[in-house]
C-alpha cells in the first residue's frame, strides 16, 4: 500500500475539508520542528510530507486533480477483472494456436498458446479497461 496525501494525514478520499484540516493541524503541531521535543530527521521528513499533502488537499481544484491521479494509479495496480475463466472456456483456433474470448465491450481478447503462463494469466482488452483472468 503506497502512501497517499490522504494516508499521510490519516484521512481518506471521502474525508471532508474540515476533517482533513483538523488532522493537518494536529499533525503539523506534533511534527513541527520548533514544537517537537525530540526533533529527528524522520520527524522533519514527516513534517514536509504533511505540508505537501495539505497544500494539495486544501484547494478543491488541486484535490480534484489529485483524486483523478489516484484513481488512475489504482486502476493500474488493481485491474478490473471482467471474468475469470479456464483455458477450456476459451475458443481455440488450431491453425494459429490462438485462444479467443469475447469482451463485454464488443472487442475480443486473444492470446497465443505459448504466451499463456501458469498459474494465471492476466490478459488486457485492447479496447477497454477490463482484463480477462485466465486460469492456466
Ligand atoms: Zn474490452
Amino acid at each position: 500500500m503506497m502512501d497517499t496525501h490522504y494516508s499521510i494525514l490519516g484521512c481518506s478520499d471521502g474525508s471532508s475539508f474540515e476533517e482533513i484540516k483538523k488532522r493537518y493541524q494536529e499533525l503539523a503541531l506534533k511534527y513541527h520542528p520548533d514544537k517537537a521535543i525530540i526533533s529527528n530527521e524522520q520527524d522533519r521528513e514527516k513534517f514536509v510530507l504533511i505540508n505537501q499533502a495539505w497544500n494539495v488537499l486544501r484547494e478543491p481544484d488541486t484535490r480534484l486533480k489529485y483524486d483523478a491521479e489516484l484513481k488512475h494509479l489504482e486502476s493500474i495496480s488493481n485491474p478490473l477483472i471482467y471474468s475469470t475463466v479456464e483455458v477450456r472456456d476459451l475458443e481455440y483456433d488450431k491453425e494459429c494456436n490462438i485462444y479467443f474470448y469475447p469482451c463485454r465491450c464488443g472487442s475480443v481478447y486473444n492470446i497465443h498458446k505459448d504466451e499463456l503462463s501458469p498459474p494465471e494469466y492476466l490478459l488486457e482488452c485492447n479496447d477497454c479497461s477490463f482484463c480477462l483472468l485466465i486460469k492456466v
